[in-house]
Protein backbone atom coordinates (compact mmCIF):
# COMPACT_ATOMS: atom_id res chain seq x y z
CA UNK A 1 0.00 0.00 0.00
CA UNK A 2 1.34 3.52 -0.94
CA UNK A 3 1.75 6.24 1.43
CA UNK A 4 -1.71 8.09 -0.37
CA UNK A 5 -3.60 5.10 0.17
CA UNK A 6 -2.42 4.68 3.73
CA UNK A 7 -3.49 8.26 4.35
CA UNK A 8 -7.25 7.75 2.70
CA UNK A 9 -7.72 4.79 5.04
CA UNK A 10 -6.17 6.81 8.24
CA UNK A 11 -8.86 9.23 7.24
CA UNK A 12 -11.28 6.82 7.00
CA UNK A 13 -10.48 4.46 10.47
CA UNK A 14 -10.23 8.25 12.21
CA UNK A 15 -13.90 9.15 11.21
CA UNK A 16 -15.27 5.84 12.48
CA UNK A 17 -13.10 6.47 15.69
CA UNK A 18 -15.59 9.34 16.06
CA UNK A 19 -18.52 7.47 15.59
CA UNK A 20 -17.63 4.53 17.47
CA UNK A 21 -16.81 6.44 20.20
CA UNK A 22 -19.89 8.97 19.92
CA UNK A 23 -22.25 5.59 20.20
CA UNK A 24 -20.41 4.51 23.23
CA UNK A 25 -20.95 8.03 24.68
CA UNK A 26 -24.62 7.37 24.24
CA UNK A 27 -24.67 4.89 25.97
CA UNK A 28 -21.44 4.31 28.39
CA UNK A 29 -19.37 6.47 30.15
CA UNK A 30 -15.37 6.63 29.98
CA UNK A 31 -13.56 5.02 32.40
CA UNK A 32 -11.22 7.54 34.19
CA UNK A 33 -8.45 4.75 35.30
CA UNK A 34 -8.41 2.79 31.74
CA UNK A 35 -7.73 3.99 28.40
CA UNK A 36 -10.15 2.76 26.26
CA UNK A 37 -12.36 1.36 28.42
CA UNK A 38 -15.97 2.03 29.06
CA UNK A 39 -18.86 1.84 31.40
CA UNK A 40 -22.26 1.26 30.89
CA UNK A 41 -24.13 3.63 32.60
CA UNK A 42 -27.34 1.84 33.94
CA UNK A 43 -31.14 3.43 32.45
CA UNK A 44 -33.05 4.78 34.79
CA UNK A 45 -37.17 4.72 33.35
CA UNK A 46 -39.14 4.70 36.76
CA UNK A 47 -40.14 2.30 39.68
CA UNK A 48 -42.69 0.47 37.68
CA UNK A 49 -42.61 -2.98 37.23
CA UNK A 50 -42.48 -2.62 33.52
CA UNK A 51 -39.95 0.17 33.72
CA UNK A 52 -37.73 -2.27 35.88
CA UNK A 53 -38.11 -4.40 33.15
CA UNK A 54 -37.24 -2.01 30.63
CA UNK A 55 -34.41 -0.72 32.22
CA UNK A 56 -33.14 -4.88 32.83
CA UNK A 57 -33.65 -5.05 28.69
CA UNK A 58 -31.76 -1.88 27.76
CA UNK A 59 -28.78 -2.43 30.43
CA UNK A 60 -28.01 -6.18 29.14
CA UNK A 61 -28.80 -4.76 25.44
CA UNK A 62 -26.13 -2.04 25.91
CA UNK A 63 -23.83 -4.17 28.01
CA UNK A 64 -23.40 -6.43 25.08
CA UNK A 65 -23.25 -3.10 22.21
CA UNK A 66 -20.09 -1.19 24.44
CA UNK A 67 -18.44 -4.70 24.25
CA UNK A 68 -18.65 -4.34 20.30
CA UNK A 69 -18.09 -0.97 20.11
CA UNK A 70 -15.43 -0.83 22.26
CA UNK A 71 -13.48 -3.71 20.66
CA UNK A 72 -14.12 -2.05 17.33
CA UNK A 73 -12.80 1.02 18.82
CA UNK A 74 -9.80 -0.77 20.30
CA UNK A 75 -8.98 -2.33 16.52
CA UNK A 76 -9.31 1.04 15.10
CA UNK A 77 -6.73 2.70 17.46
CA UNK A 78 -4.53 -0.47 17.18
CA UNK A 79 -4.23 -0.05 13.62
CA UNK A 80 -4.16 3.57 12.98
CA UNK A 81 -1.32 3.48 15.11
CA UNK A 82 0.33 0.82 12.99
CA UNK A 83 0.08 3.37 10.22
CA UNK A 84 1.75 6.23 12.29
CA UNK A 85 4.43 3.21 12.94
CA UNK A 86 4.93 2.30 9.67
CA UNK A 87 4.09 -1.40 10.36
CA UNK A 88 0.54 -0.89 9.06
CA UNK A 89 0.34 -4.83 6.61
CA UNK A 90 2.36 -6.58 8.84
CA UNK A 91 1.40 -9.61 10.87
CA UNK A 92 1.78 -8.78 14.63
CA UNK A 93 2.15 -12.62 15.32
CA UNK A 94 4.55 -13.84 12.54
CA UNK A 95 5.86 -10.24 10.86
CA UNK A 96 5.12 -11.14 7.50
CA UNK A 97 2.82 -9.15 4.69
CA UNK A 98 -1.04 -9.47 5.04
CA UNK A 99 -1.48 -10.22 1.67
CA UNK A 100 -3.09 -6.94 -0.28
CA UNK A 101 -6.40 -8.99 -0.83
CA UNK A 102 -7.20 -9.64 2.84
CA UNK A 103 -6.19 -5.79 3.69
CA UNK A 104 -8.72 -5.03 1.09
CA UNK A 105 -11.02 -6.75 3.02
CA UNK A 106 -10.48 -6.48 6.49
CA UNK A 107 -8.64 -3.15 6.70
CA UNK A 108 -8.03 -3.53 10.32
CA UNK A 109 -6.48 -7.23 9.95
CA UNK A 110 -3.82 -7.57 12.22
CA UNK A 111 -2.71 -11.03 11.78
CA UNK A 112 -2.08 -12.96 8.37
CA UNK A 113 -4.26 -15.96 7.83
CA UNK A 114 -2.11 -18.55 9.10
CA UNK A 115 -2.09 -16.80 12.40
CA UNK A 116 -5.73 -16.08 12.25
CA UNK A 117 -6.43 -19.33 12.54
ZN1 LIG B 1 1.36 -14.25 10.76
Amino acid sequence: MDKDQLKKLDVTLEQEEKNLTDQLNRIANKNPLVKGDFEVRVPSYGDEDDENTQESVDLDRNFAMAQELESKLNSVRKTREKIKMGTYGKCDNCGSEIPQERLKAMPEAHKCITCAI
